[in-house]
């Protein structure tokens, strides 16, 4: 596909990452090669990097255009002293308050994926009162927060799960999210009746329908368990959105039957792409081949069958717009409608251009897209329901739209090969440490995540 020609910044541009073995901070350069943005960076130990940024170098520099000004904290947790990222806490550099915040309540798993970022097996847990204390820190910071992830480890093996979730909405974050394998989901029906309840939204690992898939990033054959949990999610109505890890040569093939499930069975609200990132347990790679955000569109696009485009993906603006990109689609039985195509999201959303005389009807229609596109949009929520009415100019009956509004996010993770500086200053997605801090997620990753122990 051809993205608009107009260019935002230099071919050859400058920022700083991490040295991969010993993660100093170092120059980095992106500059394009055939066709693609490619990091060069050298450590004075360590030696010379190449890494993969961008597959699409014309689809990078079109999406800066869309690089929502941030909104600030009301709160700091840290003082800059060292410069970025050793001062996360979030310090006064940062440039975006924190849209989702995530609590690992579990180190442990019970299950032992050989791609795994947080390196889980057997570990520490946290105490209900710790997570309490996490939650009101996430509320000193935000104000009103409104997304909350519970997350591991596996977090459904905590005995205290239900507690916490109801320790969130006790603090009024409007929306609770699950990040599971589905194990115990799949086995324990009280449990998804207790999840029904609390209205939580379940992000549920599901990488696609083969076996090979499976074994090679699970571990197993965990098929089975996956078509039970999805059974009893739809039997309990439980909002549910399928979370999938993309690795080269093992899944790439099945964008299209992830997507197409998705859109034929009404409690899945949406999929999220997680291309692999190089962090914690994860198989050798090559870092000059590795997926990147736009290879993942073109996939889904040519595989689904529901007739999509590379050009019904927009880049989510309130983080860096080349660290996520999303679609909006409505679904009538066979038929497919991408939001893109009923509102020109370019014209609202480009922060760049100086337009005349902008009215109130334009702000509405911009804030109504800047909600659909940010890190805090949960596929199915009334809130979402509504911006996508706004959007649309049209009053729809929101339980008819819940069933049928999809959301399909691609997320790709920063590891410490393809680390950039700039992008995690402006990151909204937050761990929230048991020491009150907020960190962003890639930078948590790769440099304060500790050894397991
Ligand atoms: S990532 Fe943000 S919070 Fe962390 S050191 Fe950098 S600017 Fe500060
Ligand atoms: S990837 Fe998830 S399910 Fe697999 S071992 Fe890690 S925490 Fe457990
Ligand atoms: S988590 Fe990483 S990829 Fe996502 S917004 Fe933050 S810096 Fe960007």
């Amino acid at each position: 596909m051809q993205y608009s020609a107009e260019k935002v910044r230099s071919e050859f541009d400058q920022t700083e990452s991490l040295c991969p073995v010993c993660l100093a901070l170092v120059d980095a350069f992106l500059i394009v090669r055939d066709g693609r943005v490619i990091m060069e960076k050298t450590c004075e130990v360590h030696g010379k990097f190449d890494v993969l940024i961008s597959s699409d170098a014309d689809y990078y520099r079109w999406a800066l255009k869309f690089n929502k000004p941030g909104t600030m904290p009301k709160s700091f947790g840290t003082a800059s002293k060292s410069g970025c990222p050793y001062d996360c806490g979030l310090c006064p550099e940062h440039k975006q308050h924190t849209c989702l915040g995530i609590i690992e309540v579990t180190e442990s798993c019970n299950m032992r994926c050989p791609t795994c970022f947080a390196n889980s097996s057997v570990g520490k847990s946290l105490e209900l009162g710790q997570v309490e204390s996490m939650l009101d820190a996430f509320v000193r910071y935000e104000g009103n927060p409104e997304v909350v992830q519970f997350s591991g480890g596996e977090p459904s093996i905590h005995p205290q799960i239900i507690q916490m979730i109801r320790a969130a909405r006790a603090r009024n974050i409007k929306i609770v999210m699950l990040n599971t394998n589905g194990t115990r989901i799949a086995r324990d029906e009280g449990f998804v009746q207790d999840l029904s309840e609390l209205n939580v939204t379940v992000y549920l690992q599901f990488d696609g329908f083969k076996k090979s898939t499976s074994e090679t990033l699970r571990g197993e054959d965990a098929r089975e368990t996956k078509r039970s949990a999805l059974e009893n999610l739809l039997k309990h109505n439980v909002n549910t959105v399928l979370a999938c890890t993309v690795q080269r040569g093992v899944n790439e093939d099945e964008y299209g039957a992830v997507v197409d499930y998705a859109f034929r069975n009404q409690h899945v609200k949406g999929v999220v792409f997680q291309p692999t990132f190089y962090a914690g347990r994860h198989p050798d790679f090559d870092p000059l081949d590795r997926v990147t955000l736009p290879d993942v569109v073109k996939g889904v696009a040519a595989q689904s069958s529901f007739g999509l485009l590379q050009s019904d993906f927009f880049p989510i603006p309130c983080c860096s717009p080349n660290c996520s990109t999303a679609t909006y689609v409505y679904v009538d039985g066979g038929n497919a409608t991408p939001l893109t195509r009923v509102i020109d999201h370019e014209d609202y959303m480009n922060y760049f251009s100086n337009r005349a005389l902008p009215d109130t009807e334009y702000f509405t229609k911009r804030t109504s897209l800047e909600t659909l596109y940010s890190a805090s949009a949960v596929p199915g929520s009334e809130k979402i329901l509504m911006s996508y009415c706004t959007a649309c100019d049209v009053l729809l009956d929101l339980g008819e739209l819940a069933q049928k509004v999809k959301m399909i996010l691609v997320q790709p993770f920063m590891d410490s090969w393809n680390f950039d500086v700039r992008r995690v200053t402006k990151c909204c997605v937050g761990e929230i440490t048991p020491d009150c801090k907020i960190i962003p997620f890639c930078a948590y990753n790769n440099v304060y995540r500790g050894p397991r122990t």
